[in-house]
This record gives C-alpha cells, sequence and structure tokens, in this order.
C-alpha cells in the first residue's frame, strides 16, 4: 500500500503502518480526551485525559494488530505465506499471498481474528470488574477497549466480503455447494448489500443525528465495503473465466505502430489525425522501442515536431509492462490494474506480437460467459 512504513516485524511477518492510521490516532486521543472519557470518568485534569485517551488510542491499535496476527498465523499454518500486515485508517489487512485451498482453511482463517477481537473484549470486561470502583486510571482504558473490541469483533463478522464474516460465509457456501467461485458472488453481493446499509445509515445519521461526523463515518466505511465487495466479485469473474486462457488466445494481434524513427509532424500529419489515433506503438527495426501517446506529443513544443523523432518522446519499452503470449491471462491481468495502462504490448523475443486491452478482454469475457465456458470451474 503506498503511504505505509514499517514499523517492525513479528515472527516473520513484517508490519507497516498507513499514514491514515496516524491521523485517526491523533483524532481518536482527542476525541476521547475530550468527550467520553470526562463525561464517563470526572475529576481529572486535561492532561490526563490527553494521555489516557492517547495510551487507549495506542491499545487499539495493538487489538487490530492482535486480530490481524491471528488471520495470519492460521494462514501460515493453513500453507498460504503471509506477506505483511498493514495497519490503516479503518482496521488492519493482512497480506495473504495465496487464496485458500479448502473451505475449511478459509472457514478458520477468517473466524479466528473476530474470535481473537471478542476473546479481548471479554478479558477486558473481567479485569474492569475487578478495578470498578477503585478511581484507577485502568478503568476508562478497560471500558473503552472492552466496547471497541467487542464492536470490532461483531463487526467483522458480519456476513459481507470483504469482511470475515464474509469470509466465513463464503466458506460455508463453498462447502455447501464444491464451488468457490459461486461461494464468492455470494458473500460479494451480500457484501454490497451491506455496504449500501452502511452508506444510508450514513445518510440518514447525517441528516438526523445531532453529530454529522458520525454520519460521514458512516458512509465511507460503507464506500470502501462496496468497491471492496464489487472488485472482489470483478475479479473473481475474471479468475474463473480465464482459468487456463493464455494470452497469446485472446490479445489482438494487429496492433497500430508506427516507426521510431519519423518526426512527430509526420507522425501528426500521417497516422494520428488521419487514423483518429490516441496512442501507437513504436518500432525500432523489427524490436518494440516504446509506445507514444497524444499526452506525450503536446509535452513537445509545437515547433520542435518537425525535427523530434518519435523514438525520442516516446515512453521507453523498459519503463513499460509487457506480457508474452504464453502467460496466462489471470496472471496478466494485475500489470493493467494501473491508471493509465488501458493496453498491454504483448512481446516475444523483443517482437511485438499483439496488444491486450480492456475492449479485447471483456469481450473475450463476454463471449466466454454466453458459451457457458465459465460454469463449473474453480479458480
Ligand atoms: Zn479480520
Amino acid at each position: 500500500m503506498p503511504g505505509s512504513f514499517r514499523i517492525g516485524k513479528i515472527a516473520g511477518i513484517d508490519i507497516y503502518i498507513h499514514v491514515s492510521w496516524l491521523i485517526i490516532l491523533v483524532f481518536l486521543t482527542i476525541s476521547l480526551a475530550s468527550g467520553w472519557f470526562p463525561s464517563l470518568y470526572q475529576g481529572y485534569s486535561t492532561s490526563t485525559y490527553l494521555v489516557l485517551g492517547f495510551i487507549s488510542a495506542l491499545l487499539l491499535f495493538v487489538s487490530v494488530l492482535l486480530h490481524e496476527l491471528a488471520h495470519s498465523f492460521v494462514a501460515r499454518s493453513r500453507g498460504m505465506p503471509v506477506k505483511n500486515i498493514v495497519l490503516f485508517i479503518f482496521g488492519g489487512v493482512s497480506n495473504i499471498e495465496q487464496e485458500p485451498h479448502s473451505p475449511g482453511a478459509e472457514f478458520f482463517m477468517a473466524f479466528v481474528g473476530p474470535l481473537v477481537s471478542l476473546l479481548i473484549g471479554a478479558l477486558c470486561y473481567g479485569l474492569l470488574f475487578l478495578v470498578r470502583g477503585s478511581h484507577s486510571v485502568l478503568e476508562p482504558i478497560l471500558m473503552y477497549l472492552a466496547v471497541t473490541n467487542v464492536l470490532l469483533g461483531i463487526f467483522n463478522l458480519l456476513p459481507g466480503f470483504p469482511l470475515d464474516g464474509g469470509r466465513v460465509l463464503r466458506s460455508i457456501v463453498w462447502k455447501i455447494t464444491g464451488n468457490q467461485f459461486r461461494a464468492t458472488q455470494v458473500a460479494t453481493v451480500v457484501g454490497q448489500a451491506i455496504a449500501y446499509l452502511f452508506i444510508l445509515l450514513g445518510v440518514w445519521l447525517f441528516f438526523f443525528s445531532h453529530n454529522p461526523f458520525d454520519g460521514i463515518w458512516f458512509g465511507f466505511i460503507g464506500w470502501f465495503l462496496l468497491s471492496a465487495a464489487q472488485s472482489a466479485r470483478m475479479q473473481s469473474t475474471l479468475d474463473t473465466t480465464f482459468s487456463g486462457v493464455t494470452v497469446g488466445q485472446i490479445m489482438n494481434t494487429n496492433p497500430m505502430t508506427v516507426p521510431a524513427n519519423i518526426s512527430l509532424q509526420k507522425l501528426v500529419d500521417e497516422y494520428f489525425i488521419p487514423q483518429g489515433l490516441r496512442s501507437a506503438f513504436v518500432l525500432q527495426g523489427d524490436q518494440l522501442g516504446g509506445l507514444i501517446t497524444l499526452s506525450d506529443i503536446r509535452h513537445v513544443p509545437r515547433e520542435e515536431w518537425a525535427q523530434t523523432p518519435v523514438g525520442l518522446a516516446m515512453i521507453s519499452v523498459d519503463r513499460m509492462h509487457t506480457a508474452s503470449p504464453e502467460q496466462s491471462v489471470k496472471d496478466a491481468l494485475p500489470l493493467m490494474t494501473g491508471k493509465d495502462v488501458n493496453q498491454l504490448p504483448v512481446v516475444k523475443d523483443g517482437r511485438l506480437v499483439g496488444v491486450l486491452n480492456r475492449d479485447t478482454i471483456i469481450r473475450a469475457m463476454q463471449v466466454r460467459q454466453s458459451l457457458g465456458q465459465d460454469k463449473g470451474k474453480v479458480a
């Protein structure tokens, strides 16, 4: 995740913090010190409330980390390598490098996170019971951790992907139907429904509660869940449709090319304007040299177009992603997720043999789906 920095390593797993988490740390400290703590536990100084707020926010961070470590340890024990854990504004993410191989593995991996949160919550309630009425500074901290961990456990058990409860639901549907693809579709559709409920709740709170910030917060969580559920659903559809399909089977074998040694003026007059192009691949001899786009041309002052060869203004091939015809479509798709990458050149021995673009992929997907090529395959 961009904007993250590494804070250490636990049992061989790198732990990263995203900058958004620091914002939440400050926000939580201030809101606890100015609202919840003084109203529940009177009689401390402002600085004490701030320190208590800060410690509570840090311990919430530790709780989230324990939740993620639980996911990661179970994943690793089931043969799924864990790349790292990132803590960010909405909690944490364990980046596990493989999808689970069985519904049982998925069930345990998903369930153990909320279980740990609920256990921490229960433990804090127990400790709170011991110190209750003692006017100890532990009281507000334990109270906060008890409430947040129980809420964290319950929230994560909501049965919609990408929440843990969505993974639990997916593992159950997968076990019953024996079809991981169908199970993912069910869990992500429920996930989208839950996301819309959060957004609706956010809108309602925004207009009808005395703290409109709550509404914004719920809406924000809903939006985050919605985009995660949608992209998981799309990914699983792509994975299943293109399982076992190579780039060479679906690529467009007739990409638009221009020679590297012509001038930009000639490129514009003879290729881009007459053919309405926005980009073209550039050939140096029979080798792919790079890609030239409208914006690369615009970066060169117009009076220099006649003297500037295309090869000088293009994006060189070593700064681009390329695919090979034998590569599986599933492996090539992640190379196209960057924001400006609409087409992926397909290269064999340095020569351009085709191009993979979004239109080609969507068309191939529609054809395969309407012919029923995706049925019964498990990604
Ligand atoms: Zn979790």
